[in-house]
């Protein structure tokens, strides 16, 4: 076909590259049939060749939100360098320039014009006359208070389909849980849009869990054969960077604290310290580590608990991108949890952050392997064990579930997916409370065939199918739980399930608690 050749002669011509990578060639072919696109991959996926590409191919000028004012420039030099045709449009520029910038737009000599969210309210007027070719959105999960990262201006984005219905819009993110996904879709009004979701597994990172007591006789123990290596130690505050870095100081290993209280010049000279390998050790708050390109990061620990599983999979991912094997480990402690609840209970999206705390805290207290359980979260639905984890590699005890588990789904299914774990549990165990008999639950063919379990055992074995991905949450709404593909198979094609004994973890728990 005509359009393969372009594409990748396209590819060579301005990129310099012979290969397209997962998912760009796919999601180049839903731009230019017209399609709306959202497109989750990895930071370093190459994303941005993604709407390039097609913006080269298609007529008129491709309209590229981002949010990030600083790098805008520098992402326009880089196209002017390829011979693009390109622009930007942002509040730094006086308005003559800004002019200058709608005209070339309406003599159509612009393919791709860069905007911020925030000056898009005033661009938008001036391009009803235009002949636009795409929407790309960068970032977008900005868009979602359900994101890590909610920006208020994003949220006028949502008008670009109503004023253009015909022109596709594309959104991309490097980080997007389930309910964010879905929230990105939902705001910018693109329901038929065509989900992208490249694999977020990194195979060679081993993911550790352990519970947070002891903790730096644990860490000198874990440090004790990686003399050399790089390495991040994040904590939840300064004061303990600080504290942290001197006492591994004081046993003869080079580590230093970094924050964000501390100058300018001192950050950037620790970041240069490290990214040199003239200090391997950095005990840092979560400030460290954006845009720090390093790839012989040998392990990640996380002295305390991340507020959500996108942070934790972010941090750890910061170490082995090189592709060599890595280690990461995190101290899960309740006194975390209770802590980062108490910072969480102020902010305006508080429900948002507590909801995404509580699936962490689950990820921590999962028996079975680590990987599925986050890759799930993600919306990958995966389910062979990694043998790169914790529990893959010593597994907890234990016992055939499936019987068990065939009930749970089986529950979920008769209340139509639209319950969550409480009153899953109550419903299995034939509870005889009020909104069960309001909802007529009590008539459901699985109502109390799990009265012999006891409630809170039975909430556990519901969170450990989630965490093995034959369940999922909707923490977004309401939390009510669904099946995946995978517990179609547990239901219908007799596939085994095996839940772990919950005598193990009763022991840990109690273990900090004497602590
Ligand atoms: P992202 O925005 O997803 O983090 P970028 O779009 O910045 O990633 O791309 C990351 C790097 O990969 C860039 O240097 C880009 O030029 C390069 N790249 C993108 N696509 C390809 C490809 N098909 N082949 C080789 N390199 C690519
Ligand atoms: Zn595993």
């Amino acid at each position: 076909m005509t359009s393969s050749i372009n594409k990748t002669n396209y590819l060579k011509k301005y990129f310099g590259y012979d290969q397209f990578r997962p998912n760009q060639e796919a999601i180049i072919d839903d731009l230019l049939a017209g399609k709306d696109v959202v497109a989750i991959m990895p930071t370093g996926g190459g994303k941005s060749l993604c709407f390039q590409l097609p913006a080269l191919i298609l007529q008129g000028t491709a309209i590229v939100v981002s949010p990030l004012i600083a790098l805008m420039k520098d992402q326009v030099d880089a196209l002017h360098a390829n011979g693009i045709a390109a622009d930007y449009y942002n509040s730094s520029q006086s308005s003559a320039i800004q002019n200058q910038v709608l005209q070339n737009l309406h003599q159509q000599k612009t393919k791709l014009l860069y905007v911020a969210p925030e000056s898009l309210g005033h661009l938008l007027p001036n391009l009803q006359e235009e002949n636009i070719s795409l929407f790309a959105i960068d970032e977008a999960h900005c868009i979602s208070a359900w994101g890590h990262d909610f920006r208020p201006a994003y949220t006028q984005l949502g008008k670009l389909k109503v004023q253009f219905p015909s022109i596709p819009v594309a959104a991309f993110t490097a980080t997007a849980d389930v309910a964010t996904q879905d929230d990105i879709v939902q705001q910018l009004q693109i329901p038929s849009g065509k989900k992208h979701l490249a694999s977020f597994d990194r195979k060679n990172l081993f993911l550790e869990v352990r519970p947070g007591t002891q903790r730096l006789p644990q860490i000198l123990k874990f440090l004790k054969n990686k003399k050399e290596e790089s390495g991040i130690i994040y904590c939840l505050s300064r004061k303990n960077t600080k504290n942290i870095a001197q006492k591994l100081n004081e046993k003869g290993l080079e580590a230093q604290a970094y924050h964000a209280g501390l100058s300018p010049e001192k950050r950037s000279q620790i970041q240069d310290d490290f990214v040199n390998d003239r200090t391997p050790i950095i005990v840092a708050t979560i400030a460290f580590g954006m845009g720090i390109d390093k790839s012989n990061v040998r392990w990640v620990i996380h002295y305390n608990m991340p507020k959500n599983i996108e942070g934790y999979y972010q941090e750890v991912g910061r170490s082995g991108r090189d592709g060599l094997p890595a280690e990461t480990l995190l101290f899960y402690s309740y006194a975390d949890v209770i802590q980062l609840r108490q910072f969480m209970e102020d902010a305006p999206n508080a429900e948002f952050q507590l909801a995404k705390l509580e699936r962490m805290q689950q990820f921590a207290e999962a028996l079975s392997c680590r990987r599925i359980a986050l890759l799930n979260y993600f919306g990958e639905h995966v389910s062979k064990n990694c043998g790169n984890c914790d529990n893959c590699q010593t597994p907890p005890e234990f016992f055939d579930g499936t019987i068990l588990a065939q009930k749970i789904c089986s529950a979920v299914h008769r209340l139509k997916q639209q319950e969550p774990i409480g009153m899953l549990v109550d419903v299995l165990r034939g509870s005889k409370n009020a909104q069960i008999y309001d909802k007529g639950y009590q008539h459901i063919k699985t109502y109390g065939v799990a009265k012999n379990v006891a409630w809170l055992d039975l909430q556990q074995y519901v969170i450990q199918l989630v965490n093995q991905g034959i369940l999922e949450i909707r923490f977004h709404q309401n939390g009510r739980l669904l099946l995946t593909p995978l517990a179609k198979k547990v239901l219908f094609e007799g596939e085994k399930v095996q839940l772990a004994s919950l005598q193990i973890k009763k022991k840990s728990v109690a273990k900090e608690a004497l602590d």
